[in-house]
């Protein structure tokens, strides 16, 4: 178990009366790739910011290898930021650029040598993929070429710690894709702790160890990519990763889930005797089967061709499901459903419960069709009971 390096405790800050961040507890540990991921004003750059020693929390302290840093500027910190738009220096080539902070810096107390410059430099350009573009300029680079440029600049200090805030949200979607493997690259190349921001949970997914869900200033979930995905908390979390169908249930007992009055197999456990719960099914979870094989039997409303599966908004009883199938479905068809228990999650209740999960909403393409009408002949398969 890598060491902790970086702790918030309880930190609070508060901007003009407005709590922007409500006690957040957050532990960083060494070489660790973790991201802070939420919608817009939750709290992210604010988090970062303090980590940086940008800004001082309103209460709560940080403690950076268990020593309380709250009063120590930026400068003094072993951690550089990498930002959006990062500033190179345009008369400067790209050598120059890397070189700069080497040569106005002290490092551990005294100015480096050319020669020694000169060997971190180039193993820079070697790890971020630039070698042989030292005396390029760097004007004449793409933007994920500068990009790298600024990620080699912030790396060649040797900082223990790189802050990364939306530092590919200029690029475009090709390019962000490649610069994702590189980053994540670059971190275990260089076993540097880097802490992402970003509102993209698919970026958020694949590069971090761990990710730390934020809205509303507040941390609702820590975990790894796996476990937010699969074990969401609540229905905000369910949500902002990944597409998921949101419903009301009960939980009858240790494995048994009620949703829209049927009774389904699950592997969640410990929960109240009949606990009204939130039930979160992924798209990709639930098998279209013949209606008379249904556990629920619905309305296909929508389908669009994704390349690699449909997306078919399915109405059941006036709800509206996405499921993700390769079998194609015709608008309108009756279907039936089927859900293995380890497809079916369930959560407490929670401030977010009934605000997401129905695909009604999805978007003006998927509301073209409006709640189709139960067939008369369909009644019975709709009320078949499925016992888990
Ligand atoms: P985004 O993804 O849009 O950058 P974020 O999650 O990084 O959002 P923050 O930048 O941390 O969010 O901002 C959180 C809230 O704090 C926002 O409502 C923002 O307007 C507010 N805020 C941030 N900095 C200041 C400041 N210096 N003064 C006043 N309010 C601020």
């Amino acid at each position: 178990m890598a060491k902790e390096l970086i702790r918030l405790r309880d930190c609070t800050m508060v901007f003009d009366d407005d709590v922007v961040l409500n006690k957040i507890n957050l532990s960083i540990k060494d070489n660790e790739f973790l991201t802070l991921l939420g919608p817009s004003g939750c709290g992210k750059t604010t988090t970062l910011r303090i980590i940086g020693g940008f800004v001082k929390p309103t209460s709560g302290d940080v403690f950076f290898n268990g020593v309380r840093i709250n009063d120590v500027p930026p400068h003094k910190r072993t951690v550089n930021t990498v930002f959006q738009k990062y500033a190179l220096f345009p008369h400067l080539d790209v050598y120059e650029n890397i070189a700069f902070g080497l040569r106005i810096n002290r490092h551990e107390g005294r100015r480096l040598s050319k020669d020694e410059i000169h060997s971190r430099v180039m193993e820079m350009l070697e790890i971020v993929s630039l070698k042989g573009f030292e005396h390029r300029d760097v004007t004449s680079l793409s933007g994920g070429q500068q990009q790298r440029v600024a990620i080699a600049r912030a790396l060649v200090n040797r900082p223990k710690v790189l802050l990364l805030d939306e530092p590919l949200g200029a690029l475009d979607l090709r390019l962000r894709k490649d610069m994702q493997i590189e980053l994540k690259r670059i971190q275990e190349a260089t076993g540097i702790t880097f802490v992402y921001v970003t509102h993209d949970q698919e970026e958020a997914l694949s590069m971090s160890d761990t990710v730390v869900v934020m809205d509303g200033g507040v941390i609702q979930q820590i975990g790894t990519p796996e476990d937010i995905y699969n074990e969401p908390v609540n229905a905000f979390v369910a949500d902002f990763i990944g597409e998921s169908n949101i419903v009301d249930g009960i939980m009858i007992e240790d494995g048994v889930v009620e949703i829209f009055g049927k009774k389904f197999a699950c592997l969640d456990a410990g929960f109240a005797p009949n606990e009204p719960v939130d039930v979160v099914i992924r798209p990709e979870d639930v098998d279209i089967v013949d209606i008379k094989d249904g556990m629920l039997t619905g309305t296909v409303t929508n389908v669009t061709f994704k390349g690699v599966h449909y997306d078919v908004i399915v109405d059941f009883k006036g709800f509206k499901w996405l499921i993700q199938t390769t079998d194609y479905c015709p608008v309108n068809s009756r279907i039936g459903i089927k859900i293995d228990p380890d497809g079916i999650h369930v959560m407490h209740k929670s401030q977010y419960s009934g605000m997401f999960g129905d695909y009604s909403s999805y978007s003006a393409e998927y509301e073209e069709i409006s709640d189709a009408e139960l067939g008369p002949e369909e009644t019975v398969s709709e009320d078949k009971l499925y016992e888990a």
